[in-house]
């Protein structure tokens, strides 16, 4: 059991007030909060190991490298990867799939090719193949979703063509809470020997991964969205297709020698890091998933799911209100329509009553369209939200719809 109470005072924003009531913060899925020891750690890396990275022979520089790679071991063992060298560390989810649509495309595509995709896709993982659509010609294609919001699993099948290059898929939606059979889909990919991508930026901060036993090829994810540092996040991808893809940007820290004629790149993952890196964000999110370890993803996950039961069974007895998104396998995202009412009063008034939940098309235009709705309100879960936040959102739609 988890003791919600203690783990409250470790996030000293949740104990503030706005507009003079208790902020119930239910945006966790745009954002989390942060504990006092990742923003220690950012602290403790200014005071006392600020120097730049990899370059230095002096002491201090040093202690930022060793601070920074440790970090990168961090994360590898996080996400259960084979070596450290896999883990790119990059500017968040956006970054790495633009670093991968990028470099991928350049090196394997040509006119005509596929990226697969799914319905529910934020646009961080439909626009970066957008833009290679324009450079190299590749096109998208679209896994559908049902009426449950999920995945058509055999419509996937369907989909694949020869002129399927890669597929990348969210593994949870951002919008519906869908969580998808990655490892089903990852072994569908490589039956037609294509390679996946993983969107795991609404997965890492809710469920245990190994991205050895679902055998992707990318998974991606950025810092923010599980209690560490804005900023900073990682792109994982097997060894052979690290080495296989050029590099994404160039400049200093990516290159093993340069002159005026031709350039020779470094080793992985710093072929892929042009530029001072991140070191204060990196050592920070490694803080941050020492902290999510210690809790253990698991007890997260169980108390989670927990929360959002009760939260799905209470919004179901407000009359007119329909949750968007009743997939069997769900996690932490609660989007929701009441009748009457748009999103955006909805979103503003619970506002006014302390309670932060997000309205819109959050970021998944695409998937509005195929629902047919404008967008929604959303409450998103983290494990330090309690059962009395959710009886005070409830309370707060009941006295908006008797408003109305
Ligand atoms: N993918 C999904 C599923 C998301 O929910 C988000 C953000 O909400 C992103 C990608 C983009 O993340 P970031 O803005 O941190 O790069």
């Amino acid at each position: 059991m988890l003791n919600i109470a203690e783990i409250r005072k470790d996030f000293p924003i949740l104990s503030r007030t706005v507009y003079g009531k208790p902020l119930v913060y239910l945006d966790n899925a745009a954002t989390t909060q942060k504990p006092r020891c990742v923003v220690e750690k950012i602290e403790e890396m200014y005071y006392n190991l600020n120097a730049n990275v990899h370059r230095g022979v002096h002491f201090l520089s040093q202690e930022a490298t060793n601070a920074h790679e440790a970090a990168r071991v961090t994360v590898q063992k996080f996400i259960g990867a084979k070596s450290s060298s896999e883990i790119v560390f990059t500017h968040g989810t956006t970054e790495s799939i633009n670093l991968v649509a990028s470099s991928f495309c350049r090196a394997f595509c040509r006119e005509g090719d596929e990226i697969l995709i799914t319905a529910m896709e934020h646009h961080s993982n439909i626009v970066p193949w957008q833009l290679q659509g324009d450079i190299k010609g590749v096109k998208l294609q679209v896994v559908p979703i049902n009426e449950n919001g999920e995945l058509c699993l055999d419509e996937l099948e369907k989909k694949i063509s020869p002129c399927t290059k890669l597929i990348a898929v969210t593994h949870i939606s951002n919008v519906l809470g869908t969580i998808n059979p990655i490892e089903k889909i990852t072994e569908i990919a490589h039956k037609h020997n294509i390679p996946i991508l993983i969107d795991a930026a609404q997965s890492i901060p809710h469920l245990p991964i190994d991205v050895q036993k679902i055998d992707c090829d990318f998974l991606v994810f950025s810092s923010h969205k599980m209690y560490g540092p804005t900023g900073i996040g990682v792109l994982y991808g097997k060894e052979k297709w690290l080495d296989a893809l050029p590099p994404y940007q160039g400049g200093g820290e990516m290159i093993a020698s340069v002159t005026f004629e031709r350039t020779t790149y470094s080793e992985i993952p710093f072929k892929f890091e042009a530029g001072t890196p991140d070191f204060v964000g990196s050592a920070a999110l490694a803080t941050a998933l020492d902290y999510i370890s210690e809790i253990g993803l698991k007890n997260i996950s169980r108390y989670e799911h927990e929360l959002l039961k009760y939260a799905t069974q209470q919004l179901q007895t407000i009359k007119g209100l329909h949750i968007i998104g009743n997939a069997t396998n769900k996690s932490s995202v609660i989007s929701f329509l009441v009748d009457g009412i748009h999103p955006y009063d909805m979103g503003m008034l619970l506002d006014k009553m302390g309670i932060a939940v997000r309205t819109g098309h959050h970021c998944a235009e695409p998937l509005m369209n195929e629902l047919g709705i404008p967008g929604t309100v959303r409450a998103s879960l983290a494990f330090y939200n309690t059962h009395e936040e959710i009886d005070a959102l409830i309370k707060g739609i009941e006295r908006i719809i008797t408003m109305f």
